[in-house]
């Protein structure tokens, strides 16, 4: 699958990433991961942290997946309204949830923050504006079921909006305990970390088939190679739909842009993250060198050369929509701009736990649009399940929920 195309803004701010070889013989461990991406590499943090013997490959290299196509927004809020996971799965099933992305975001900040290159983490207040009137109802009614379960939001009408930033919108809700960060420095720091605790990492080694041997794992490889193990990890991202289709992951593609640098930001409150309660939504934040990541216009289908005929129009207008916000950033232009696969599900929740005719293996797919926050949730509930056989939340998120 060609996961993504057009110019990645983050390989340029990381000019010499850490660069790990290609497996070129057999060997064993307790622990396999396959795939180097955000899913992969925050999984080895824990395991590698809990003292066990792990190895990760990844056909690619590493963080060159789904995890550089990555805006690098954190938000708790989801794709799928609280309002509508109460009413899906329940007050009790909902709420818990949004509370595990709550404190996921923190987590990656306490990760982060342990780390010995800094993936630019930093707190950032969200702002979900309502883009047509007949959304301010449902609006505020999130506002009520947040409110009711203590998250940290705030109803804003018109005026109040236009007080903070350059445009005025019907409704929004403001919210702190969400932050940005850059993908792509996340999983080489969290990889440099494992490493250096003694995590073998073999880059450009893809993972053909394996088999169950008595109780022992066989992975072999495209070169030929096998490792042998006790549990595996797939951590395979949007991939993983050719590996075992599941009727409830929906692949699609999306857009996203990076302008030029800017000498300042004026009508943009904090500097926050911005995005809409339109499907698909626009959405964006600013960097550490002050450029403006924008993304959206999502289309439904994921085959590879539609979607690239559509990048060179879609950056266009995403730039578009974003100078309307901001008239009084002027000149705005843009830098780089990218087309690539994107996954969710239909029920809004990720896909982490074991599945059917895979005996020892976990899968962790943080598929939705928050999907690092997602994956985060995952990793914890994944080593967990591998190092103690059982997480008191992997019920709400596993493959069989209802
Ligand atoms: C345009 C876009 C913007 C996004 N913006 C945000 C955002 O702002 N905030 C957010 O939270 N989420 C965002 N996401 C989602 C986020 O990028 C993903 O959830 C995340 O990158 C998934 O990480 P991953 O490790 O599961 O997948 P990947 O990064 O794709 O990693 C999987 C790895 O597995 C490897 N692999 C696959 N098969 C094999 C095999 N057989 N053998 C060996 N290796 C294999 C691949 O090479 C790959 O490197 C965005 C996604 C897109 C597409």
């Amino acid at each position: 699958m060609n996961l993504k195309t057009g110019s990645l803004f983050w390989f340029d701010t990381l000019p010499s990433p850490f660069v790990y070889p290609k497996l070129t013989k057999d060997i064993q461990c307790d622990v396999l991961i396959i795939g180097g991406g955000e899913a992969g590499s925050l999984c080895s943090f824990y395991l590698v942290n809990s003292g066990v013997d792990t190895v990760m490959v990844d056909k690619r290299k590493v963080a060159h997946g789904s995890s550089c196509a990555n805006t690098g927004l954190l938000h708790f809020a989801n794709d799928k309204s609280l309002t509508s996971m109460i009413n899906t799965f329940g007050e009790d099933r909902g709420a818990r949830f949004y509370w595990m992305c709550k404190q996921a975001v923190e987590e990656l900040q306490h990760i982060t923050s342990q780390l010995e290159f800094s993936p630019d983490y930093i707190q950032r207040p969200s702002l979900y504006f309502a883009s047509q009137p007949g959304d301010v109802q449902c609006l505020q009614i999130e506002y009520e079921w947040l409110s009711k379960y203590g998250f940290p939001v705030t109803f804003l009408q018109p005026d109040e909006i236009a007080e903070r930033y350059s445009f005025s919108k019907p409704a929004a809700l403001y919210s702190e305990g969400n932050a940005e960060f850059n993908p792509f420095k996340l999983v080489h720091s969290l990889l440099q970390h494992a490493h250096r605790k003694g995590m073998r990492i073999y880059a450009e080694t893809e993972i053909t088939h394996h088999i169950l041997e008595g109780d022992t794992l066989l992975f072999f490889t495209a070169e030929g190679n096998y490792i042998r193990c006790k549990k595996a990890i797939f951590a395979t991202g949007y991939e993983t739909q050719q590996i075992k289709r599941n009727k409830n992951a929906v692949l699609s593609s999306s857009y996203a842009l990076v302008t030029q640098q800017l000498p300042s930001f004026t009508g943009w409150h904090e500097r926050s993250l911005v995005w809409e309660t339109a499907r698909p939504y626009l959405y964006l934040r600013t960097t550490v060198d002050n450029r403006i990541v924008a993304g959206g216009l999502d289309i439904t289908s994921y085959d590879e050369q539609e979607r690239d005929s559509h990048l060179q129009h879609k950056a266009k207008l995403l730039l578009q929509q974003v100078q309307d916000l901001f008239p009084s950033i002027p000149d705005m232009r843009i830098e780089y701009s990218w087309a690539a696969t994107f996954g969710e599900t239909h029920d809004g929740l990720p896909l982490i736990g074991t599945q059917p005719d895979f005996p020892q293996c976990y899968f962790l797919l943080g598929y939705g649009g928050n999907g690092t926050v997602l994956t985060m949730v995952g990793a914890q509930i994944i080593h967990d399940l591998v190092v103690k056989g059982f997480h008191t939340d992997a019920h709400l998120v596993d493959f069989a929920r209802v």
